[in-house]
């Protein structure tokens, strides 16, 4: 059993072999190759309107890059304070804002509210020049812990940030799963909705390294190219990049392998619930928080399984987890197979029995033998 993370998975046979078509002859470099143009041809039908589209091959990168582009060094980042750029990403928004201030906001679920977003811009450490403008938010899409937010929460976030002259992105590196989810359109999940550049993640999601800054606003553009290039992320063989996403883009791919990932996270939850265990977070994407007792992670680590304990302050009230009891995060990918979650599901099996052995009904005093 290994439900580590979806990056442990493969690149998808698809993205090889388009790596493999984009290596013959010469093509033109820096992104002015015809791969790249086919991306945003792609992305545009995606998004049913033109966009623009940076390549670079890190969601961190992706997210600093566009948080740099909506934000003055003295502004701030607003973000759930359990958010990748706030704490998976060693600073990189910070340093390419050339130091903006990320500040977070609390929320149940990995989710910001307009009550929590709202409240944060309401308190009074707003003033400049003593402090930092609000000038970006950010929201995860799927959240860290698993979520994902519907349309009408997204507009209703940016409705607030528009109010105030803040730019929104979306922190996108698990987006193909929470379209999947929803089953809204990218377009409603993103510009009809107030979004205004879009980190879309392809790397989890079966490419080897590709991500996409999705531009919806047009005065975003400016300078991003060069502003790329400074930071080190503009390949000189670009083709490369591009390929890899054109194949995930191509037919609908990227979310047929989405669905696959969520529907393996959906019976492995299913078969967590059965064996009486409780997540930490609805299952609503392609990860599962499940809260485990201690005699069971203990069984479990015993026997070599992967997956990665989890600490979070946004689980809501009814679905706190009891004395000792730890949280397991447990990810499937675009390849995880239902085989796995059935070994999974078993291991698991074989733990419990070690850790909590069903106790035998005793035989009542007196009750014949045979
Ligand atoms: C994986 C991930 C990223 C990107 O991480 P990299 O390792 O830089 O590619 C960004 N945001 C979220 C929420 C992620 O899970």
């Amino acid at each position: 059993m290994n439900l580590t993370s979806d990056n442990i998975a493969p690149a998808h046979p698809a993205v090889l072999e388009a790596l493999a078509a984009a290596n013959s002859g010469p093509a033109r470099p820096y992104g002015h190759d015809e791969e790249n143009a086919r991306v945003e041809a792609l992305l545009s039908d995606v998004f049913e309107k033109p966009v623009a589209a940076f390549l670079v091959t890190t969601g961190t990168a992706a997210n600093a890059l566009s948080l740099a582009q909506m934000t003055p060094p003295w502004g701030a980042v607003i973000g759930h304070e359990e958010a990748h750029v706030m704490h998976d990403e060693c600073g990189a928004p910070e340093f390419f804002t050339n130091g903006a201030k990320i500040v977070g906001a609390p929320g149940l679920d990995g989710k910001l509210t307009t009550e929590t977003f709202g409240g944060l811009l309401g308190r009074d450490f707003w003033t400049p020049p003593t402090h930092v403008t609000p000038a970006a938010l950010t929201l995860s899409q799927a959240t860290e812990a698993g979520t994902v937010y519907r349309p009408a929460e997204i507009g209703a976030l940016s409705e607030i940030a528009r109010g105030r002259r803040i730019r929104v992105h979306m922190d996108g590196a698990r987006f193909a799963n929470a379209v999947a989810s929803t089953h809204a359109s990218p377009a409603d999940l993103t510009w009809r909705s107030g979004v205004e550049a879009l980190s879309f993640g392809f790397t989890k999601n079966g490419a080897m390294a590709a991500e996409a800054i999705v531009l919806f606003a047009e005065d975003l553009i400016q300078n991003l190219a060069e502003r790329r290039k400074r930071g080190g992320h503009t390949w000189s063989k670009g083709r490369f990049i591009a390929a890899q996403i054109a194949a995930l883009l191509e037919g609908g791919l990227w979310l047929d392998l989405a669905r696959s990932a969520n529907a393996r996270a959906a019976e492995l939850a299913l078969g967590l619930e059965a064996r009486g265990l409780r997540t930490a977070f609805p299952v609503e994407a392609n990860e599962v928080f499940v809260w485990l007792p201690a005699a069971l992670h203990e069984a479990l680590k015993a026997r070599g399984a992967g997956y990665y304990v989890w600490t979070s302050e946004s689980i809501a009230p009814e679905r706190a987890g009891g004395d000792g009891e730890v949280i397991a995060r447990m990810i499937a990918s675009f390849a995880t197979t239902g085989a796995e979650v059935q070994t999974a599901l078993t291991e698991i099996d074989a733990a419990l029995a070690v850790a909590a052995p069903r106790k035998r009904a005793p035989r009542p005093l007196g009750a014949p033998l045979f």
